[in-house]
């Protein structure tokens, strides 16, 4: 048996307060991460710190083209949002996909992209589009934010506020599902950005990572077959039970070309 203090954060300073407090303390969202891996005994926090009700940290805005969601927004809002299915189907797409109905009405972005477990989705469109993560201290590119496995640029005590996303011209995300989960056996997120192509793919390695040779070959010619001649390095890739990293390295490549044509039929 351990104990657990519950604590509802007032607000974001409250928050901040008392993850500051309790050294062993842990932000609370949806739980959808947290509260299995309480029940499996892989963390003990001292303290649950509830961010998840948290005005501060909700809410869908489009300012000057750019898509600022907030970090306690379930998957199911950023789905059915009206402003993410005009500005930036593909996340709403992507957001439609996570889990099952129970999973996307309580887990939410900020927990996901926190958790960044190596087969999530959010990741794959966080670095796909190139965003900015606003946290609590600073704001952190999409590109410095995930650094491998269940792994982030987030100190202790920082907490994510929001994710800003710049309007692509097009995007589009492909994803092979675990059929009982729903999280990316392998999953590529591909953007038309005004900085170039971005292709990000989660579920494959240790962590999401950009193709860049994809990328180069889109920036030449915009069209699945710029990618036939490309081959996934399997030797980093993941392996288990339900995929080998050879099966991995060519579903990189499937699903980057099935995204390109959806992203080209403006799906
Ligand atoms: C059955 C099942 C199926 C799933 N299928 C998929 C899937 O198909 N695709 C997919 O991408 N995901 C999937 N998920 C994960 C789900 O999408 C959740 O978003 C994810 O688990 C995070 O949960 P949460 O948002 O409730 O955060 P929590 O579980 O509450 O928190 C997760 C972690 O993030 C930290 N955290 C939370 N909020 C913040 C914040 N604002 N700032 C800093 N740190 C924070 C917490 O301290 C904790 O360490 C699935 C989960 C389950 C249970």
């Amino acid at each position: 048996m351990f104990e657990i203090n519950y604590v509802r954060a007032k607000s974001l300073s409250d928050a901040t307060a008392s993850i500051r407090a309790h050294p062993e303390a842990k932000l609370l969202a949806g739980g959808m991460t947290l509260i299995p891996t309480l029940k499996q005994r892989l963390a003990q926090p001292s303290h649950l710190v509830d961010v998840g009700g948290l005005p501060e940290l909700s809410g869908i805005e489009l300012k000057a083209g750019q898509l600022a969601i907030g970090s306690a927004t379930k998957h199911y809002e950023v789905a059915a949002s009206a402003v993410v299915r005009k500005t930036i189907p593909a996340l709403a797409y992507l957001a439609s996909e996570i889990g099952d109905p129970q999973v996307r009405n309580r887990g939410t972005l900020g927990g996901s992209v926190a958790n960044n477990d190596p087969a999530a989705d959010y990741p794959a469109a966080v670095l796909g589009l190139g965003a900015t993560v606003v946290t609590t201290q600073r704001e952190i590119a999409a590109d410095d934010f995930f650094q491998g496995m269940f792994t982030t640029a987030l100190e202790d005590g920082e907490i994510i506020v929001r994710v800003l996303f710049d309007v692509p011209k097009r995007a589009a995300y492909e994803k092979f599902a675990h059929p009982a989960s729903g999280y990316a056996m392998t999953g590529v997120f591909i953007a038309e950005t005004k900085a170039g192509m971005r292709v990000a793919v989660t579920g494959a390695g240790p962590g999401v990572f950009r193709w860049s040779d994809a990328e180069k070959a889109l920036a030449q010619q915009l069209n699945p077959a710029a990618l036939d001649e490309l081959t996934v390095d399997a030797s980093n890739l993941n392996e288990d039970l339900h995929a080998t990293r050879e099966y991995r390295a060519n579903l990189v490549k499937v699903m980057a070309k099935r995204a390109v044509a959806k992203l080209l039929a403006g799906k």
